[in-house]
Parts: C-alpha cells; sequence; structure tokens
C-alpha cells in the first residue's frame, strides 16, 4: 500500500504486481521509516475505508475500526424497525459513523465531539455537508431518537501496541480505571432519548448492561463481531 502510495497509484494493486522487477521509487523510503517506527498505516496514507467508503484521518483521531462496522449496522436497523429521523453520534472523531448513517438513510444526523481537531477532520469528511456538526462535551440540549456512540472503552491499565499508544489520541481511547466511565454518563444523559446504541469493549457485555439497567434503560438487542466478540449493545427506555 506505501509502495502504490509513493508512485501515485493508490489502491492499485494490479499495477504494483506488474511492475514487480521494478526498483521501488525512493519516495517510498521515508514513507517505510515512518512506518518501521511504528506509525499507522492509516495516518501516512491519510484514510481509511469505513463501510465502503474513504475516511480523512490524521493524528487527533481515532482510525475507524472494522469492528465499529457492526455499530453503524445495528443503528441502521433500529432507524428501519423505529422510524428513527433525528440521530446524535456521540464522540464522533473522524465523523465515520455519522456520515456512514446519515449517506445510508433519509435520517437527520448530529455529530458532537469534545475535540476541536477532530471535528476539522470529520467536516473535511463530510463532503456533502449531511451532518450537523457540534463541539460540546456530552449530549446537546434538543432531542433525538437515536444515540450512537463508540465512546473511549479502554482501561488506563490495558498494554497497547505502540502503533495505538504512542500514535492515536489517548482521550478518543481511555476510560479512566474501569474503562466504563463513559457508559455511566451516556445512561444517564440519555435518558431525554428514546433509545440508545454503543460499542463495548471485549467482556464489558455484563457490566455494560447492568449500567444502563440501573437507569431504567432495558436491552434490546447485541450484536457479536467476526471474533464471536459482543460489540454492540441497543437500549430503550420503556
Ligand atoms: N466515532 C469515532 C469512531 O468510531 C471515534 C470514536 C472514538 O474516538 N472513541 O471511529
Amino acid at each position: 500500500m506505501l509502495l502504490c502510495f509513493a508512485e501515485g497509484r493508490s489502491g492499485d494493486r494490479a499495477w504494483l504486481i506488474a511492475h514487480d522487477l521494478e526498483p521501488p521509487t525512493p519516495a517510498a523510503d521515508p514513507l517505510l521509516e515512518r512506518r518501521a517506527r511504528h506509525e499507522p498505516l492509516a495516518y501516512i496514507l491519510g484514510t481509511r475505508e469505513f463501510f465502503g467508503r474513504s475516511f480523512r484521518v490524521g493524528p487527533g483521531v481515532l482510525i475507524p475500526r472494522h469492528e465499529t462496522e457492526i455499530l453503524v449496522e445495528l443503528a441502521l436497523d433500529l432507524i428501519d424497525l423505529h422510524g428513527v429521523g433525528r440521530v446524535l453520534d456521540l464522540g464522533t472523531g473522524s465523523g465515520c459513523i455519522a456520515i456512514t448513517l446519515a449517506a445510508e438513510r433519509p435520517v437527520s444526523v448530529t455529530g458532537v465531539d469534545i475535540s476541536r481537531a477532530a471535528l476539522e477532520i470529520a467536516r473535511l469528511n463530510d463532503t456533502l455537508g449531511t451532518v450537523h456538526w457540534i463541539e460540546h462535551d456530552g449530549i446537546p440540549a434538543r432531542s433525538f431518537d437515536l444515540v450512537v456512540s463508540n465512546p473511549p472503552y479502554i482501561s488506563v491499565h490495558e498494554k497497547l501496541s505502540r502503533e495505538v499508544s504512542e500514535y492515536e489520541p489517548a482521550e478518543a481511547l481511555f476510560a479512566g480505571d474501569d474503562a466504563l466511565g463513559f457508559y455511566k454518563r451516556i445512561a444517564e444523559a440519555a435518558t431525554g432519548c428514546k433509545r440508545v446504541a454503543v460499542e463495548i469493549g471485549r467482556g464489558q457485555h455484563d457490566a455494560v448492561a447492568a449500567i444502563f439497567a440501573q437507569q431504567g434503560w432495558r436491552l434490546e438487542q447485541s450484536r457479536r463481531d467476526l471474533s464471536k466478540v459482543i460489540r454492540a449493545l441497543a437500549f430503550y427506555l420503556p
């Protein structure tokens, strides 16, 4: 991918295979050096694919993960099942969830993040201007039918690869000692909305369900990722 990128032929694997005997362009050297220092590929290329679309990424936003496509699929099903009209993406980062939902369904989507750097990238990604962006800490004071969030859910004690720990923004990853702080906040703050769908980390299913149950939420659905890890939960208020 780095060689194709350096040749100005991003994604053209056939070209690379057809030119396998040519020496690599020297333009690839600084890119390979960055990768050797564990910088994530997506930051070097400046883009990452998510749900079939390309998103700009850079230091300051979490790189979209394939697991998050499970959360998007769940949100799309909730939109279809319940005739959802207004969606909030809480902690939008690159905007990948908000922009995907707005592209896939005729819903009004708001994307919120506490980070100005993240919102700048989210706005760049919103080439069609379909999402309403707000710089805010928490849920804005207006009504939503569905709150979707992939919040930080990693314990500060967890050991991560250098790609993640040295390059991705800590504020997008970590949620204190027990890694559950953001679920507590969302369960309390989202009670003005009818439904919530959240991504969770491996093994957090029971703890997160209990946090939401304490605020009166009922579990509607859970979804596993391709590794069979329960990855997304949907709740509603009866
Ligand atoms: N919503 C963004 C994503 O899923 C950012 C999430 C985050 O920074 N925790 O990629």
